[in-house]
């Protein structure tokens, strides 16, 4: 497909299970989106993740807490486009779904976790992405040790040249794959599940409005 990287939207496409959505997710794509100088991010929650076992909260559940924590961040959308999908979800469709909803007249930046993108090649169709989307891999608590040249699956890594200065691969294709610092936020939604069904604290991990939904429909427990 054709692109026009300057004439284009920057579209930021966020995918993850969200079983909950936290303070992780948020603020570290509310870096990027502003870093990236993104127009608008997507945030898509996963019906069934391929690459993960079966979430804990249904679909429409983890959905509804997405919708409530990027309430008035006008900047932040939510898609349920892969839990409406009644089946895997496959991030190659979600980046065709995409470029066929904005007429193909989206730059689309992929974003995600470094402990997702080092899982990459067991993906389906998964040197496909890199010519048709540009990535946004962040870095995570835990992982301070890898080395930015390091993360590319070493099957396709003569398919990008590697820029030392700002740790970004350029694709054959014109795709960049960006590995960036954001601030870390040790949380992750396996520690607030545990707490929630052990009954402790969650403040400060995920929002008020989260935190009541959770309570409200008695999930986690
Ligand atoms: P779980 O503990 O259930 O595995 P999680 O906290 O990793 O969940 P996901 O919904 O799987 O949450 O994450 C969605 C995306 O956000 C993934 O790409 C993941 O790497 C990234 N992510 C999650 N938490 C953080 C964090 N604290 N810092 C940076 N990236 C994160």
């Amino acid at each position: 497909m054709e692109r026009n990287p300057e004439k284009n939207l920057k579209l930021g496409l966020f995918g993850g299970t969200f079983d909950p959505v936290h303070y992780g997710h948020i603020n570290t794509v509310k870096e990027i989106h502003n870093r990236f100088n993104l127009a608008k991010t997507i945030f898509i929650p996963a019906h069934i993740p391929h690459h993960k076992k079966k979430p804990v909260a249904e679909s429409v559940h983890r959905l509804e807490m997405v919708k409530l924590s990027v309430l008035g961040l006008d900047y932040f959308e939510v898609s349920g486009t892969e839990v409406i999908r009644d089946s895997n979800s496959y991030s190659f469709q979600t980046i065709e779904y995409f470029k066929k909803s904005y007429k193909n007249k989206i730059e689309p930046f992929f974003i995600l976790g470094i402990d997702i993108f080092l899982e990459i090649s067991t993906w389906k169709n998964y040197p496909y992405f890199f010519s048709e989307s540009n990535f946004i891999v962040m870095n995570r608590p835990g992982y301070k040790d890898i080395k930015p040249r390091n993360i590319l699956p070493a099957d396709i890594g003569t398919e990008f040249d590697y820029n030392h200065d700002n740790s970004s691969f350029k694709h054959k294709s014109g795709y960049c794959i960006h590995y960036v610092n954001v601030t870390p936020y040790d949380i992750s939604s396996t520690d607030i599940r545990e707490r929630i069904k052990e009954g402790r604290e969650t403040t400060g991990l995920i929002s008020d409005k989260v935190s009541e939904y959770i309570k409200n429909n008695c999930l986690y427990r």
